[in-house]
């Protein structure tokens, strides 16, 4: 079968290899699902994998299948699978075990590891390929009314885990209402935050770069939500025009200063969730006084977030649900730059890198 794959080390290394197409049998104990590759969406790690700032390949390789957005239909299963069957549509989460005792209880995620398996982006090859097969633990399945979105499940994870993480956090306060939030970033992963926070009840307002009106700022006022650009509301000095500030951040822009402006928003007892991936080497000046008082004062929480377990794929599937009942087809609009087939990975590796108004680019694998 073919795939794509990056020569870790060197940049822009994007190729197409010929592989052995794995078979159900590959995963012991008949626990193997066996899936045709439909979709796989693309996203900044992909970018710096085949920047080569990230990404190693799998022991015996000197390439890595990439991809790890996954979309697909069971081909074919195990004689012990028992939550899929051929023809089901599912998505397959990215992280695998390693051996802290996060890892031994389901939550990899949480790995304290220093070394840790994700499939597409460290050691264990990804989806961009035709096929792929893995342990049925790993295999989460997407009900048919979702077949069109279902591409947007691993990024809508990475939401699902930051706010479940903030809740299980603010149990601390016994009586906690969030009311208010406010969201850093309009990309796909602040443009499904917002959604998720609006499907909770709160009020949400969307920080952006570009003015408006946009795609991006069009979909955050069709849930309701307030999109601002930072320059109009600087985020330190939000909290003169939202009294009191924001009780829940999501962080979500890649850009780092933007964290410490966050700090300055967060109301009393609130909580900052931080979820980018920020590999460079960027130093700010800040006022650190002021921001450590306002934490200590308010009783206020920063937290980080990455990845996501198998929960948080299940409960994002119900969110994606709802929106579909609350807010039809808002999903499918984040679903800009389709690639057709994985030989032409140049373009969809283009289009991530230089389309200025692209929400989700994605591979559109087979039919
Ligand atoms: C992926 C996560 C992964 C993280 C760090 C993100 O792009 O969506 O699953 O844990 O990169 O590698
Ligand atoms: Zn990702």
């Amino acid at each position: 079968m073919k795939a794509i794959a990056v020569t870790p080390g060197k940049p822009d290394s994007a190729h197409l290899v010929e592989m052995r197409t794995p078979e159900v049998s590959d995963v012991p104990n008949g626990r193997g699902v066996l899936v045709r590759v439909l979709r796989v969406g693309v996203d900044g790690t992909d970018k710096e994998i085949n920047a080569a700032e990230y990404g190693q390949a799998p022991p015996g390789f000197d390439f890595l299948v990439t991809g790890h957005e996954s979309f697909g239909q069971v081909e074919a299963v195990g004689s012990e699978v028992t939550h899929v069957k051929p023809g089901d549509y599912v998505v397959a989460t990215v992280r695998r075990p390693g051996h802290s005792i996060y890892d031994l209880i389901g939550t990899s995620d949480m790995t304290t590891d220093s070394v840790y398996y994700e499939r597409g982006i460290n050691l264990l090859h990804g989806y961009l390929a035709e096929y792929y097969v893995d342990d049925a633990e790993f295999i989460v399945k997407i009900p048919q009314g979702l077949k069109e979105v279902g591409v947007l499940l691993e990024p809508m994870t990475v939401v699902q885990k930051g706010i479940t993480q903030a809740y299980e956090i603010q149990r601390r306060l016994h009586v906690w209402k969030p009311k208010r939030a406010a969201v850093m970033g309009a990309g796909t992963i602040g443009l499904l935050a917002t959604l998720v926070l609006t499907l909770r009840g709160l009020e949400v307002i969307t920080f952006g770069k570009t003015p408006k009106p946009y795609l991006n700022s069009d979909l955050i006022e069709a849930l309701g939500a307030t999109y601002v650009t930072s320059d109009e509301l600087p985020v330190a000095e939000s909290p003169k025009k939202y009294e009191g500030g924001f009780d829940l951040i999501f962080e979500a822009t890649g850009y780092s200063p933007i964290v410490f402006d966050s700090m300055q928003a967060l109301a009393k007892n609130g909580v900052l969730v931080l979820s980018s991936v920020t590999g460079g080497d960027r130093r700010v000046e800040v006022p650190a006084d002021k921001i450590n008082l306002g934490f200590v004062l308010g009783n206020k929480v920063m937290v980080g977030t990455v990845n996501a377990n198998r929960e948080y794929f299940e409960a994002g599937v119900r969110d994606m649900s709802q929106a579909e009942l609350e807010y039809p087809g808002w999903l499918s609009r984040l679903l800009t730059h389709p690639v057709r087939g994985l030989e032409n990975y140049r373009e969809l590796l283009d289009k991530l890198t230089n389309a200025k108004d692209a929400i989700k680019v994605y591979c559109q694998v087979a039919e």
